[in-house]
């Protein structure tokens, strides 16, 4: 739950936030990008600045962060590097879930672990066949006494690999209508004390374009034995809507990552504009390089005001899923446009993997995908615009 938090407490942990991406991030990403190779030293850095539990409620060793302060860190770290982002983010997603549906004692069990960085979680909701249709998944859980053994496959699974925690969307009834009654939730501890995968779970690593050095993967579950007790609020049938109801974060969260990646590529095709010259000046003097740099510009404040329109009303508890839903549009969109127009800016050298304004292109795309596709979102707020200005 979100805690009380000042101006001035604000300002000193965005100024410590800056601090670590500017020393700690931003030099390491293109490296590890291009070697895709997981960044092991942020995450204990992370740890240390309590990332992990950032939206943890205090009373469980988080920080409570409000939205509003949550969606600024999220974008200064895209906007030097989006990829370590999703580190933190899938996990808070999971802890969220936790948090608004779990039992008293799953939140004691497994949110100060979560919020150490201890345990180290994910979500695992789409399946080869299934990603926006989830009503449509297949893996299953059937209950054997005091456990419930799952099987099925789970792809593009962040935080899979390196992680130790998932939180699972299974089938626990797949007779009934409509078929996400049938679907229910697990919290499932992925790995033993000696940090090897338990018996009954795969875990292969995805080659991806983009969003490079952390883990994605598909997952298979193969008659994988978790406790009863792991079932998110302990009762049957719950798993979509508890997988829904952390989509007005999550959107706020993928809003400020794609914001930072356009913020991100703005800043290099606004240096890189008065360093390059062609025909006796700086580019950034020529009107068609100002038409775009002014563009970016505007995306960049737009995404960034309508980020902090979303995330207020979320800390508020008002709806919003109408305004998570434009932030989350307008974010990735924007980080879409500013990543392609600072590729026209670099010109030839934006092909070079020496500068950094390649990774931004190719990470930029996955925010229009992630948490909702962007064509779901504007399906989301037509719906929204026309039940609020029913005739
Ligand atoms: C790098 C990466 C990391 C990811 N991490 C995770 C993760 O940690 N956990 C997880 O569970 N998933 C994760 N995903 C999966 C992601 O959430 C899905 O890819 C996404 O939900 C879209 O699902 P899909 O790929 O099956 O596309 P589909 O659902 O097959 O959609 C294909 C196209 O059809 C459109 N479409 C579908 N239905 C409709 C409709 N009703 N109306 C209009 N258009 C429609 C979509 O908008 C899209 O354009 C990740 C994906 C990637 C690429």
């Amino acid at each position: 739950m979100a805690e009380q938090y000042s101006k001035e407490d604000e300002i000193a942990i965005l100024d410590m936030i800056n601090k670590w991406v500017e020393n700690e991030v931003r030099p390491i990403a293109q490296e590890y990008d291009q070697a895709d190779k997981y960044p092991h030293e942020l995450v204990a850095q992370m740890k240390e600045l309590g990332l992990f539990g950032a939206t943890i409620g205090q009373q469980y060793g988080g920080l409570g962060l409000p939205a509003t302060i949550y969606a600024k860190i999220v974008l200064k770290v895209a906007s030097a590097w989006m990829a370590p982002s999703g580190i933190f983010n899938s996990h808070l997603i999971q802890a969220s879930a936790i948090e608004r549906a779990g039992t008293a004692a799953q939140k004691e069990h497994f949110l100060p672990r979560m919020a150490s960085g201890e345990l180290r979680g994910g979500i695992a909701l789409t399946e080869p066949n299934a990603g926006t249709d989830l009503q449509a998944i297949r893996a299953t859980a059937v209950r054997d006494g005091d456990h419930y053994i799952l099987n099925g496959t789970k792809t593009w699974i962040t935080n899979s690999l390196n992680g130790n925690s998932l939180a699972v969307l299974v089938k626990t009834d797949s007779s009934i209508q409509p078929a996400h009654k049938g679907t229910s939730m697990f919290i499932v501890e992925t790995k033993d004390g000696q940090g090897n995968f338990k018996p009954g779970i795969k875990v292969s690593k995805l080659k991806k374009m983009g969003y490079r050095a952390i883990d994605t993967c598909e997952v298979v579950f193969e008659d994988c034995r978790v406790p009863a007790a792991n079932l998110i609020g302990e009762v049957e049938g719950q798993g979509f809507v508890q997988a829904l109801g952390g989509l007005e974060l999550g959107r706020i969260n993928v809003a400020a990552r794609g914001a930072g990646i356009a913020l991100g590529a703005m800043e290099l095709a606004v240096r890189y504009a008065q360093e390059r010259e062609a025909f006796g000046k700086a580019i950034a003097n020529h009107q068609a390089i100002q038409l775009k740099l002014g563009e970016m510009a505007v995306q960049v404040e737009a995404a960034r005001l309508l980020i902090e329109q979303a995330a207020a009303k979320y800390d508020a508890g008002e709806r919003c899923d109408m305004e998570a839903g434009m932030a989350k549009f307008a974010g990735s969109e924007a980080g879409v446009f500013c990543a392609n127009e600072a590729m026209r800016i670099f010109g030839g050298y934006s092909y070079s993997v020496e500068y950094d304004i390649e990774r931004y292109y190719r990470d930029a795309m996955l925010m229009c995908i992630g948490e909702g596709t962007n064509e779901m979102q504007r399906i989301i707020i037509a719906k929204q615009l026309i039940e609020r200005y029913k005739i």
